[in-house]
């Protein structure tokens, strides 16, 4: 439970067609300038994000202070939100104290979003081999839980580790770094565990992986971790999307089961099916294609779960993010 989320009206939330998501989703051209817009009101491009059946928005920069993260969000019309807590690629930690928390929540107290979460850092490798380096990642990941708590997030999403040496060897030290963190930073953020494009030694790149992951954890546990799926990195990992949509879908739901899909990321791909490259792309413009898109909008066995941008940015992020949600709201309106 966070305090950025506000409780949507019932009507809001069962009418995903709601007259001014409807307007909006008709408006197909493009601003030249995102200044075209009011400044501080939200873009007249960006769909009423009240309209939202599940929570959708991006991932965006904490540049300037964390409440930044709400005017980010409004700007580009998002009822969810992504950020880093720290910067990604540094160990440098950090904690929230009760200013920066309050200043946040208040940030987010009017706004239209109402799911939050963190991306955790991609240094983090609780599947190391390396005692220093796993030491270091669980300091790490343990830091990320404490401000996702301190902020009242919903949810952590972090990537499974490096084996490096051995597979199974580097999943059993991945969930015990898990096991390690979650029970020194009891809380109400849920941790989702990302799958990957499964390129090189890192864990999670297959459902059968992450499956396994999962049901290595004790049951005390098990309620707090979820799953994320990145459409750019199961593409990557060999989910074939376009041809078999069905299929993942249904895999999915019989290794782990649909009910721990806690957020979905929706990015196209650079890269090629089965590449096991991470390449995100915009929506519609790589090898992914729309139509999966369309499908994952339409999915009733999809509706309620929040979803991600992590999609290019551009000159103009807050045009280029906003320009994508206006389009995936458009392929959730018949
Ligand atoms: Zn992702
Ligand atoms: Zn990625």
């Amino acid at each position: 439970m966070t305090p950025a989320r506000k409780t949507a009206p019932k009507t809001s939330v069962a009418a995903p067609t709601a007259p001014a998501a409807r307007t909006a989703a008709r408006r197909k051209t493009t601003p030249a300038r995102w200044t075209d817009g009011v400044e501080g009101e939200p873009h007249p491009l960006a769909t009423d994000p009240r309209g939202d059946r599940a929570p959708l928005g991006a991932h965006v920069s904490i540049a300037g202070g964390m409440p930044q993260a709400a005017l980010r969000a409004r700007e580009i019309g998002a009822s969810a939100v992504q950020v880093f807590t720290k910067q990604a690629n540094r160990w440098l930690e950090r904690e929230i104290d009760t200013d920066e928390a309050t200043a946040w929540r208040s940030a987010f107290a009017e706004s239209a979003v109402r799911w939050s979460c963190a991306h955790d850092s991609y240094l983090i490798n609780l599947a190391s081999p390396d005692p220093e380096l796993r030491t270091r990642s669980i300091a790490s990941f343990r830091a990320e839980l404490r401000r996702c708590h301190a902020l009242g997030l919903d949810a952590l999403v972090s990537h499974p580790g490096n084996f490096m040496d051995e597979r199974a060897s580097g999943l059993a030290r991945n969930v015990d770094g898990i096991i390690e963190a979650l029970e020194a930073e009891p809380g109400q953020t849920q941790l989702l565990m990302e799958l990957t494009a499964g390129q090189g030694t890192v864990l999670g790149g297959t459902l059968e992986e992450m499956a396994a992951l999962l049901e290595a954890l004790p049951p005390t546990l098990a309620s707090r971790v979820g799953v994320c799926l990145d459409t750019a990195h199961v593409w990557a990992a060999g989910y074939d999307l376009r041809e078999d949509y069905d299929a993942l879908w249904t895999r999915f739901d019989d290794t782990i089961g649909l009910r721990r899909l806690g957020c979905l990321h929706l990015n196209d791909s650079k890269a090629a099916l089965g590449s096991h490259l991470d390449r995100h792309e915009l929506i519609g413009e790589g090898t992914i294609g729309i139509e999966p898109f369309r499908r994952i909008m339409t999915d009733a066995r999809l509706a309620h779960v929040p979803r991600i941008i992590e999609t290019p940015k551009g000159d103009e992020p807050a045009a280029t993010d906003a320009r994508m949600l206006t389009l995936l709201r458009g392929l959730a309106t018949p």
